[in-house]
């Protein structure tokens, strides 16, 4: 067992603006605990809630100031959890502080550089590699991960389901079991093999949890996440089995509702979130004071789920952090004097092994099977078969003979088989009951005259019992295995078809749909590698079923979104990430060529070096000596350069791996920031969408069950629109005419950014830009298809723009 106290750890935030000097300072004395002191400049402390005091002192176990980056922050605060959580014990790693303070960037990491990857894809690098190193044990890895928001949890890594909010994805409830253990039913547990296929569940669950925020709901800062890793190891042979969890905790913005000042819906989601955050609040406060019997964990979701993270069996740490600028000091401080609080709490953490009923059965059932085969080694033969007819008839036969014989010293000879003895017992029991023999005493005596193998009988008896009792064993165990089995569905309620089916989508028999991910690592030159970035392709499916994006978008829908995606601002990471990752792919490439050059440049020396050998001692032989006892010197040169050249391949093997790793992570980050724009398109454009049908006459009159070319005056002007784009001019007819055209420039900054300078426009307007902000294809020769919604698509988006234009056209005069 390994007492410990709740670990602390603070990280500072870089301030979004220039840094703000004497706000807070660090001591790090070797010698003593480091501290962290707030100081409140003195026009703030007037306002501050009854509190005159000026600077506040705070000790952690560690403080990482600005410049401290994710390496350092896994390597002193994430890499000892793993690897305690590695041998067996339980782990926590929590991070506490209000909105924008760095928590998901410290928990999950940054979303444009994969130097700026957090705690849960480097612990699961550290994972994976450790476990690639012990070949000692079996290991099963598997994986969840659970939102929790307003007190409802939501597993975000569910298959079947396609999120668009959060109500989509599957509810998760407590049960809890009558020794007081929690499970969580219909979270899901994912197995992953490799850290590759681990990371693929984390971008999905973000993914998922991304797509299913709303304007409305801001779950990212709202809820509570758990990524959690679930470890189960054995030594080859052994029944016990050792389970450990390890938790990875992004919590809501600690921020108290007050500050955030907001009514309505807003208010009921923020009271929540500071009601869960006050249940953690309690639960620390009753932990943390001596002789509490009580301890509220069953008050919220959170706390039941953390419960053996929060004083039980778990070592656990806790990350506060700050973004310690003048109006954040007061959050700053409060989550300081939370993470004292927390400092407080011990914990008790036991290696969690249990036997393995399954395993105890197959135990059980070879002691079985090699005692039947002792059992046939003493007989002789083996007893396995019940007796045949014709041996019962031949049985019967000697026991009538046997009872007739007059010989006081006859004997019933069946020989060593305890099937046939029985068997005798049980016809002379007959025998006796029916015709009510009564001269028992003639076949006692002969029965007791039997006792002429006395030892063997009690051996087989022996025998018998014992596989007597291994049978009830088994069947107790059998009763166990159906209980807990039962347990099991029970608590995950994953049917097993689902599973089935998950792992069918994880081998997709279909290409990636993407063609921008057609690049894949020509690694076909190291092919060992290859088949790893099969999981590319199950990434990229589930990502299209996860954003819904669907395959055939209508026309102006997809125009829009071309130029919508061209203005984002999202769409320079995008761009860079798409030159790192060619840069990464060519890289690659070339080191594939690099390391298949090595190969048979190692096979040509191994070759050579043989040769040689041959050589010498075909020599020898012709020349009728020994093989020199000098080193050949020019087999020491040809080894020397093949130590060189495997050395050379080890190197860029390890490279390529390296590169792999990041390969993968940049397209995972792609794709995170594709759905992204691709949602933030969605909005836009239900916005758009939503105000013409209050704006727009034509729309209005849009009957969606009639084919939308019939005559309405603006359906005539739209149409009438459509034609001139295809003589060369995007011109809307009569009113204002003029003030469109000149601003036709813009058409493409659809997205609401900044406007144009007047300036800029004139300098543009002489061109004619608009081929570039619309496909090539005319629009009049976008064919009105008569289905209405498609119809009504392209008539939104030229509507949309029409409104647009308008709108910069007014506010640039
Ligand atoms: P939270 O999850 O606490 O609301 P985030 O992790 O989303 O906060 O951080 C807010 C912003 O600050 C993000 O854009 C993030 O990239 C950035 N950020 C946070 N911590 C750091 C850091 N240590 N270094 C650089 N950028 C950071
Ligand atoms: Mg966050």
């Amino acid at each position: 067992m390994v007492k410990q106290t709740i670990q602390i750890f603070a990280r500072v935030k870089p301030p979004v603006r220039k840094h703000q000097q004497g706000i807070y300072s660090i001591d790090e004395d070797e010698k003593l605990i480091p501290s962290l002191e707030i100081i409140v400049p003195r026009d703030l402390a007037d306002g501050f809630v009854n509190n005159k005091r000026e600077s506040y002192k705070f000790k952690f176990q560690r403080i990482f100031d600005q410049d401290a980056n994710q390496e350092t922050i896994f390597e002193n605060i994430a890499k000892p959890v793993a690897e305690s959580f590695l041998a067996g014990y339980n782990g926590t790693i929590f991070a506490y502080g209000q909105t924008g303070s760095g928590k998901t960037f410290t928990i999950t990491g940054g979303a444009e550089r994969y130097s700026d990857r957090g705690i849960i894809p480097r612990t699961l690098s550290y994972i994976f590699e450790q476990l690639q190193k012990d070949s000692s044990k079996i290991y099963t890895t598997h994986i969840s991960y659970l939102e929790i928001y307003n007190e409802c949890g939501h597993d975000l890594l569910d298959p079947r389901h396609e999120a668009s909010s959060l109500e989509d994805l599957p509810k998760v409830t407590i049960l809890e079991d009558p020794d007081q253990n929690i499970h969580l039913k219909n979270l899901s547990l994912h197995q992953a093999t490799t850290e590759e296929e681990a990371l693929n569940l984390l971008f999905l669950g973000d993914t998922n949890r991304m797509i299913a925020e709303t304007p409305m709901n801001q779950a990212s800062t709202r809820s509570h996440c758990i990524f959690t890793v679930h470890l189960s190891s054995k030594e080859p042979g052994s029944v016990t089995v050792r389970h450990a969890k390890l938790h990875l905790v992004d919590l809501a913005g600690s921020e108290r509702v007050a500050k955030t000042g907001v009514g309505g819906h807003l208010l009921t989601e923020a009271k929540y979130i500071n009601l869960s955050l006050h249940y953690l609040e309690q639960v620390i406060i009753a932990l943390s004071e001596k002789h509490r019997s009580h301890i509220p964990y069953r008050n919220s979701m959170m706390t039941s789920v953390l419960r053996d993270s929060l004083g039980g069996n778990c070592m656990t740490t806790m990350i506060a952090t700050l973004s310690l600028e003048k109006r954040n000091l007061d959050e700053s401080i409060s989550t300081c004097r939370f993470a004292q609080r927390v400092a407080l709490i011990k914990n008790e953490a036991v290696l969690n092994e249990e036997i393995d009923p399954r395993l105890m059965i197959k135990r059980l059932q070879k002691e079985i099977q090699e005692l039947k085969d002792e059992l046939a080694m003493v007989t002789g033969e083996p007893r396995t078969e019940a007796l045949t007819e014709a041996e019962l008839l031949q049985l019967e036969k000697l026991i009538t003979s046997f009872l007739e014989d007059q010989d006081p010293e006859s004997r019933l000879e069946v020989g060593a088989d305890m099937r046939k003895i029985h068997h005798c017992f049980h016809h002379l029991k007959k025998l006796l009951n029916d015709k009510k023999i009564l001269g028992s005493s003639t076949v006692s005596s002969e029965s007791k005259d039997q006792d002429c193998q006395p030892l063997k009988e009690d051996e087989y008896r022996k025998l018998q019992d014992i596989l007597k009792q291994r049978d009830n064993e088994i069947n107790i165990l059998v009763n166990m295995l159906k209980k807990e089995k039962k347990k099991v569905q029970e608590a995950l309620y994953l049917p097993a078809k689902d599973r089935r089916e998950f792992r069918h989508s994880q081998n997709p028999p279909f290409p990636p749909g993407n063609p921008e991910e057609g690049q894949k690592l020509p690694l076909s030159s190291a092919p060992s590698q290859a088949q790893d970035f099969s999981t590319l392709g199950y990434r990229s499916s589930l990502l299209h079923r996860k954003t819904g994006m669907r395959e055939e978008v209508s026309l102006g829908r997809q125009e829009a979104f071309e130029i919508f995606k061209r203005d984002h601002a999202d769409s320079v990471t995008i761009d860079d990430n798409k030159q790192i990752l060619k840069q990464r792919f060519s890289e690659a490439k070339a080191l594939g060529e690099s390391i298949n050059e090595a190969r048979s440049k190692i096979g040509h020396l191994k070759e050579e070096i043989t040769q040689r050998h041959i050589q010498q001692v075909a020599l020898g032989i012709s020349e009728n000596m020994a093989v020199p006892p000098m080193p050949d010197q020019q087999e020491e040169k040809l080894r020397s350069q093949l130590e060189e050249e495997k050395r050379r391949y080890k190197t860029m093997f390890t490279r390529l791996k390296a590169l792999k790793v990041e390969i993968e992570h940049l397209q995972l980050l792609m794709d995170k920031a594709k759905v992204k724009l691709q949602k933030e398109f969605e909005v836009w454009w239900a916005e758009e969408a939503a105000n013409l049908q209050v704006n727009s006459p034509a729309v209005n009159s849009l009957d969606h069950k009639k084919p939308f070319l019939q005559a309405s005056d603006s359906q005539r002007e739209l149409s009438q629109l459509l034609s001139n784009k295809s003589s060369g001019g995007w011109e809307v007819q009569g009113q204002g005419a003029g003030r469109f055209n000149a601003c036709d420039v813009n058409a493409r900054k659809i997205l609401p950014s900044p406007c144009p300078s007047p300036q800029s426009q004139k300098q543009s307007s002489t061109s004619t830009p608009l081929e570039d902000s619309i496909p090539e294809r005319p629009v009049s020769s976008i064919p009105l298809t008569g289905d209405s919604q498609t119809d009504s698509d392209i008539l939104a988006f030229i509507k949309a723009r029409e409104r647009i234009l308008q709108k910069k056209c007014l506010g640039s005069n």
